[in-house]
């Protein structure tokens, strides 16, 4: 946790932080089933990888491979079976670690249903900010402005969700999840459901993201974008990681056939 960080001494620090790489997710052996009644469905069989600062990495698989599964397990929407996942430094499967203040610190958005419909843009991208982080109105609307005149979208603060385009919408959600500078921001197929002419205006704004340093962790089926954005793919099948390496290890110069097969698809 933060508490023992800070009591540690400079010298156990370092230790620690050559062992660990600090880095800002560590997904340790993490198992999930999905039971209904004797019916298991085993979907994460043992997951372990890292994610460190700055990196942008593609969680990539078939449907139904389990992505949903692992950002949900990372957001606390779901329980662990069994394994830890760290976030800088805090192991927030522990159930003493509260589960509430460790989603505070992750940005969310999934493929739909983002913004609530009755809300203007602006208490969209405010209200988690005052309500949750209990940042006084005047602070969370300086901040939104900010966040959406950089996407250009600062005159369409009083519109409504069915206001905008798809991709207007995914990109106000993004800035709703951006609010509190999280440590990690999951995408979870972020331009599924948007008319193909919206993608690109969606992953142009995770590509500027990126470019500011901020941690991503995105599913996608965008295997362009993936190839050309993301530092690192992880490839997820049947419930295991059977891949972990830069875009042209995995997607060009991998030999297992279940790779090739996979990425076959998308040629
Ligand atoms: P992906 O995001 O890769 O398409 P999911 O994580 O959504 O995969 O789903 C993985 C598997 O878990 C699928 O077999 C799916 O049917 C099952 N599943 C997902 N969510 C639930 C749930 N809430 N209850 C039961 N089974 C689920
Ligand atoms: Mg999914």
């Amino acid at each position: 946790s933060f508490e023992s960080r800070t009591a540690m001494t400079d010298n156990e620090q370092q230790a620690s932080s050559i062992q660990t790489g600090n880095p800002v997710l560590h997904i340790d052996n993490v198992k999930k089933s999905y039971r209904n009644g004797k019916v298991v469905n085993p979907v994460l069989k043992g997951i372990s990888f890292d994610i460190n600062p700055h990196e942008v990495v593609a969680l990539l698989g078939p449907s139904g491979s389990g992505k949903s599964t692992l950002m949900k397990c990372v957001n606390l929407l779901e329980h662990v079976d069994d394994g830890q996942i760290w976030l800088n430094g805090t192991d927030i499967t522990d159930p003493r670690v509260n589960a509430d203040n460790s989603r505070a610190r992750i940005g969310v958005v999934f493929q739909q249903f983002n913004l609530f419909p009755h809300m203007s843009v602006l208490k969209n991208v405010t209200l988690g900010a005052i309500k949750v982080h209990h940042w006084p109105k005047d602070k969370a609307e300086a901040k939104a402005h900010e966040l959406l005149r950089r996407i250009g979208m600062n005159e369409k603060t009083k519109a409504y969700p069915d206001q905008l385009s798809g991709g207007q919408q995914q990109r106000v959600a993004i800035c709703r999840a951006l609010m509190t500078d999280p440590e990690l921001l999951l995408l979870d197929e972020i331009t599924s459901a948007l008319d193909p002419m919206l993608v690109g205006e969606v992953l142009d704004m995770v590509t500027e993201l990126k470019e500011r340093g901020t941690t991503i962790l995105m599913a996608t089926h965008e295997m362009e974008f993936a190839h050309h954005a993301a530092d690192r793919i992880v490839l997820l099948q049947k419930g295991v990681i059977t891949e972990n390496g830069t875009p042209q290890e995995v997607m060009e110069e991998s030999q297992n056939p279940d790779t090739r097969e996979f990425f076959s698809h998308f040629r």
